[in-house]
């Protein structure tokens, strides 16, 4: 389905991601992986989907806290792969704690990671888009860019701007055959989730086994976690035929959390 396109996918070295990334070589597209990690795990990962799939799979380490890296992370994509068509704005980060005790420099490390990433990408894939007459972008919000938890302003902050930069986009190059849209899950168990549970224990004075049922998946009526693999098909549908009226979308993917 995806055949002749090429997909950047930040923060894919790990959870949803490289969920995302997996499934669109699947479908067919030429997939960069980027993200932080044992390079030896990363490489293993890369080769493994490039044979698995039969698609071009590059690596490129780019950090998302610097706008010159990910202008050369997409300049470098157009030149080897020969276009930009796909971008998912997944890279990011969490800490939790209360607003008094927020360390001012991880509130920046967040806007960086979360929202001024995905804006930098943006703005240097459009013009690939443009030139090629089709594109997507897919930005990874949350079910927190459209409802907040206490003890995280910062991630809250960012993804409810994602939103915002998401509908702004769509409404710019829309008569270019390029949508943007916004994927909002609720809580899926990757390493970004595993890692907060001690800090929400400790801000809530609870166990982790309670944050897990008390406090993740209180807000998630099914109490399951959301699974990648189905985040990596939404993503493929959004890139896919039926999916040129969707623009601008903040798409729930969380067990109806936002439905309360
Ligand atoms: P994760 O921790 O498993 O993966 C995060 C990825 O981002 C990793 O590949 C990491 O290396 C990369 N990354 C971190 N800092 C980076 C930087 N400076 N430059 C480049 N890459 C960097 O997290 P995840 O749970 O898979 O989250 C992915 C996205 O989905 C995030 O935007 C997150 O906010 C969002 N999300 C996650 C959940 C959840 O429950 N896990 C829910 C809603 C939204």
């Amino acid at each position: 389905m995806l055949h002749g396109k090429t997909a950047i996918i930040t923060g894919s070295t790990s959870g949803i991601g490289l969920g995302i990334a997996k499934a669109l070589a699947h479908a067919g597209a030429q997939v960069v992986l980027n993200g932080f990690g044992d390079a030896a795990e990363i490489e293993k990962t890369r080769a493994a989907l490039q044979s698995e799939t039969g698609q071009t799979v590059l690596y490129n380490g780019a950090d998302m806290t610097k706008p010159d890296q990910i202008a050369d992370l997409v300049a470098k994509t157009a030149k080897e792969l020969g276009s930009v068509d796909i971008i998912v704005n997944n890279a990011g980060i969490q800490h939790v704690a209360p607003i008094e005790d927020f360390p001012p420099e991880k509130w920046d490390a967040i806007i960086a990671i979360n929202l001024s990433s995905a804006f930098h990408m943006i703005h240097h894939a459009i013009p690939h888009m443009k030139t090629a007459g089709w594109g997507r972008v897919i930005n990874l919000a949350s079910a927190h860019g459209l409802v907040a938890s206490p003890f995280k302003s910062a991630y809250v902050a960012a993804k409810h701007g994602i939103l915002g930069l998401t509908k702004t986009v769509a409404l710019e190059v829309a008569e270019h055959n390029i949508t943007a849209n916004a994927i909002c899950p609720g809580y899926v168990l990757t390493p970004l989730v595993e890692k907060q549970i001690p800090d929400t224990a400790k801000a809530r004075g609870m166990t982790e086994d309670e944050v897990k049922r008390d406090v993740l998946l209180a807000a998630q009526p099914t109490k399951k976690f959301v699974n990648v693999e189905d985040l990596g098909a939404l993503a493929v549908f959004l890139c896919g035929p039926h999916s040129e009226s969707f623009n601008g979308a903040s798409l729930p993917i969380e067990g109806g959390w936002t439905a309360q």
